[in-house]
């Protein structure tokens, strides 16, 4: 081995020495370095449930600093993040651009909020001013603190100082007869707008077909209702009128109210004439059948007139104790006839013959057969001989009865006249 040949290897060996104590000088600087510089950070995981945490109970040094403001969901209960302790003054710069500005609640906010503390670099103008309720800023409210001449050039300077005049309401989520409705007021002079709720109407909506919630029979009333298209709870009912149309079975007895169908048939009677009223006291059941302990009692027509009339009569259903069950049953009457045929009479008229004297010839006598017994015949002489001659002894007639009715149409009547004779 040549002197050249250990010289290298020992140089090789030296740079390698001094290579290695190299790496492990700059490691430890390095690691030095790393421990002095930095505080520990929590180990935030990303999955935490943002929207369910108690934020008001997070000890006092929970690194708000470390929260992903930016990645928060929609529902996070803003109102309940402790602004106060976060540190607004160390929020990295470009987390501060990241806040979500539009979803803080600035109406919530406590009113010991550290305005003062909003970072300089805060980005003004993304903050939605004109969503900003400004009538509900604490009065604290640091308007000193607002960089105002950083604010954007298309700044709305209006929706901060206008004194609203909502002149325009677009209707939104129309309100229910239960439930709270939106209208949308719109500002004339700065064009803010906010939703502002309406009471429900309280009137209940009505519309469409009744639906039957007990059907009418043939004698009771049904109900029948119809539920608010709205709420779908309220409900207007209404009676449905009785059908009046009875279901009959083959007995003629309705199978829903147990009215009773009955037809009942007067008889008939002819006679002549005899000055007592005709009449045909009797019927016949066509049809249905009495409830047992039910008997009828009837009222007939008396024919007093000589014609052909119907036996009208009417009956009115008893129970045994005399009570009128009438109402049910449904009666129908089919009438027998009643004929009353004029009875004869004959009036004959007396004759008389006299020498003329001067005096007028009359005679008043007659004689009848075929009055009815309790009638009376009433006899009125016209003729009066005053001169020789002869002329019948004329008469007219009229029959009243014990009652002084007059019943001449009921007699068939044949006059017979006598003769006045004077010579
Ligand atoms: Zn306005
Ligand atoms: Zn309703
Ligand atoms: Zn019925």
């Amino acid at each position: 081995m040549s002197k050249s040949a250990i010289f290298y290897i020992l140089g090789l060996l030296v740079v390698l020495v001094l290579v290695l104590v190299g790496l492990l000088t700059a490691n430890a600087v390095v690691n030095a370095r790393g421990t002095a510089a930095e505080k520990p950070r929590f180990d935030l995981p990303s999955d935490i449930p943002w929207n369910r945490i108690p934020w008001k109970e997070f000890p006092e040094d929970f690194p708000y600093d470390q929260v992903p403001w930016e990645d928060l969901p929609e529902d996070t209960p803003w109102e309940q993040v402790p602004w106060e302790k976060v540190p607004w003054d160390v929020l990295p710069d470009e987390l501060a651009s990241k806040l979500p500005l539009e979803s803080i609640p600035w109406d919530v906010l406590p009113d010991d909020m550290p305005w003062d503390s909003l970072p300089e670099d805060l980005p003004w103008d993304k903050i939605p001013w004109e969503s900003v309720p400004w009538s509900e800023l604490p009065t604290d409210f640091p308007w000193e603190s607002v960089p105002w001449e950083e604010l954007p050039d298309d700044f709305n300077w209006q929706a901060v100082t206008c004194e609203h005049l909502f002149t325009e309401i677009l209707p939104y989520i129309p309100a229910t007869c239960v439930n709270s409705g939106w209208e949308i007021y719109v500002c004339e002079k700065c064009g803010y707008s906010e939703p502002r709720e309406t009471e429900p109407t309280g009137v209940h909506v009505y519309e469409g077909e009744w639906l039957p919630v007990n059907p009418a029979t043939c004698v009771e009333e049904g109900l029948e209702h119809r539920v608010c298209v709205q709420c779908n709870v309220a409900e207007e009912t209404q009676t449905i009128s009785p059908t009046g149309v009875h279901n009959f079975d083959v007995g003629g007895k309705c199978d829903m109210c147990g009215l009773q169908q009955l037809t009942l048939r007067s008889g008939s009677a002819t006679k002549q004439y005899d000055g007592i009223p005709l009449s045909a006291e009797n019927y016949q059941k066509v049809f249905g059948t009495l409830q047992s302990g039910h008997s009828i009692v009837a009222v007939y027509t008396q024919l007093n007139v000589v014609s052909v009339a119907a036996n009208v009569f009417s009956v009115t259903v008893v129970d045994d104790e005399g009570n009128d069950v009438s109402d049910k049953y449904q009666i129908t009457y089919e009438y027998g006839a009643l004929t009353l045929t004029k009875k004869e009479l004959i009036v004959t008229t007396c004759n008389a013959t006299a020498q003329f004297d001067g005096n007028a010839l009359v005679c008043h006598d007659y004689n009848q057969t075929g009055l009815a017994e309790g009638d009376v015949l009433k006899v009125t002489f016209v003729s009066a001989l005053t001169e020789r001659g002869t002329c019948a002894n004329v008469a007219t007639v009229r029959i009243e009865n014990s009652k002084g009715e007059d019943v001449t149409a009921n007699y068939a009547i044949t006059l017979v006249f006598g003769t006045l004779t004077l010579t």
